[in-house]
């Protein structure tokens, strides 16, 4: 069901090698300003300079905090190999070691975004999967998986096992009575689908009072997908985000 889907998504996009950190940062602005804050819970990641190294925010540092020097370089041992931090803290968030299972399983990943937003942590309290009933929701066409059971704090390997499983081959995950997840083959494609999956659970909580979500049709919710998962979409998407992220801050939007 999946694999024609994710094959031919995941040809559009070569792994980049190239520091992420300037895009992380515009990341979490970008999720700051869409309301994915909550607490120390969420974490951001991407593929570190090296096989096995990460780069991740400081434990506690606000969405909204992070500077192009807050990232933190880490093992996957969550050993703090680089980076000074923000505000004296310089030690991961535990929960990033899920993040770790969802690398190894998955080559093609270079960015995870997981967050705790409004309306998708209403989905995800309902136990009810994202439906794709919007021209918008249709880059998650066939994309996003559901874990229907709730594991525990994901700072464990058991949790990191079992939502490396539940996502498969798909670059999205709701996980019930939990949050989002969303793993890109960039920082953009990440960020692009976390605002979306939330984006499209607060409509779906919507057009539940008038009836309900009804499904957009397999076929034309497939091409719409195919076209907006293109790069060029996605990152001309990104970078208007950045560069209001950047106005709302008096910073730089602009990630590269
Ligand atoms: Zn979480």
């Amino acid at each position: 069901m999946t694999g024609v889907a994710t094959a031919s998504l995941r040809q559009a996009t070569p792994a980049t090698a190239s520091d992420p950190r300037a895009a992380l940062t515009r990341c979490a602005w970008i999720l700051a300003d869409e309301g994915h804050e909550s607490g120390l819970a969420g974490q951001l990641t991407a593929r570190g300079p090296r096989d096995g190294t990460f780069w991740t925010l400081p434990l506690g540092l606000a969405f909204d905090e992070a500077d192009d020097a807050s990232w933190l370089l880490i093992d996957d041992a969550l050993n703090v190999l680089e980076g000074v931090g923000s505000y004296g803290i310089r030690e991961p968030n535990p929960a990033t070691r899920f993040h770790l299972w969802v690398y190894r399983a998955r080559a093609d990943v270079q960015a995870i975004v997981h967050t705790h937003p409004p309306a998708a942590s209403a989905l995800a309290a309902a136990a009810q999967p994202l439906v794709v009933a919007h021209m918008d929701a249709t880059p998650l066409f066939d994309d996003i998986a559901f874990l229907p059971d709730w594991p525990g704090l994901p700072t464990a390997d058991r949790e990191g096992e079992l939502i490396a499983a539940a996502l498969g081959t798909k670059h999205a995950l709701l996980l019930a009575h939990h949050g989002l997840l969303a793993a890109g083959r960039g920082v953009a494609e990440a960020t692009f689908l976390a605002v979306f999956i939330e984006r499209m659970a607060r409509l779906q909580i919507d057009a539940a009072k008038v009836g309900g979500a009804r499904a957009v049709d397999g076929g034309e919710a497939r091409r719409a997908r195919d076209f907006l998962r293109t790069d060029r979409i996605m990152n001309a998407t990104f970078d208007a985000w950045a560069r209001r992220a950047g106005r709302r801050r008096g910073r730089d939007g602009v990630a590269s």
